[in-house]
């Protein structure tokens, strides 16, 4: 009668893109959050407090926005801050390449 999870559970954080379901590899996964105060952004440090959903990046962004990335966050995204992101998604990717 052991409990496993007792000792994974902090630290087990799956990260899957929203979009094409990949899990995070050698760069890393993007990751968005939706803050305590409901803001919805880019998340450069991935240590953001809040509802987080990954993305590899922006073309799966792309795919997610309208709305796998709603669900996956629990909260609308209005067009702005999609528009805010897909910017930010591009810049972070680029700095990875
Ligand atoms: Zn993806």
């Amino acid at each position: 009668m052991s409990s496993p999870k007792a000792h994974t559970a902090a630290t087990n954080r799956q990260r899957t893109c929203i979009a094409c379901g990949a899990q995070g590899h050698k760069g890393g996964l993007l990751r968005i959050v939706r803050s305590p105060e409901g803001e919805v952004c880019f998340d450069e440090t991935g240590r953001m407090p809040g509802r987080g959903a990954y993305v590899c990046g922006p073309a799966c962004f792309e795919k997610a926005r309208s709305g796998r990335l709603q669900r996956a966050l629990k909260t609308e995204v209005d067009k702005e801050a999609c528009e805010r992101l897909a910017v930010q998604l591009g810049s972070a990717q680029a700095l990875k390449e």
